[in-house]
């Protein structure tokens, strides 16, 4: 019976010390994993309508101040035709005005 207890130790031991030496890969895996998960749930909430309306919204512009292209949705509308980059370029381009 303290044969098999014995046994029964070194087993746990063998896979206690080959868990601590792959943990790296075992971590790894599991990322993994969890990452298809994510994008399998991602792509199935991408709707098409929302992927039109981001492309509507991905249009480049030219600073007006610095002439950097930027996206019209992170850019700072002026009026119709104008766009900056940044409130700095806006300052830049009121004081030279
Ligand atoms: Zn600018």
């Amino acid at each position: 019976m303290r044969e098999a207890a014995f046994i029964l130790f070194v087993l746990f031991l063998l896979f206690g010390l080959t868990a601590l030496r792959y943990r790296k890969q075992i971590a790894g895996i599991l990322a993994l994993g969890r990452t298809l998960k994510e994008m399998k749930e991602n792509a199935r909430s991408d709707h098409p309508a929302e992927q039109i309306n981001d492309q509507a919204s991905r249009e480049l512009r030219s600073c007006a101040g610095c002439g950097t292209w930027i996206d019209t949705s992170a850019a700072i509308k002026f009026d119709r035709n104008t766009f900056y980059c940044s409130k700095e370029c806006v300052q830049r381009s009121m004081a030279s005005a």
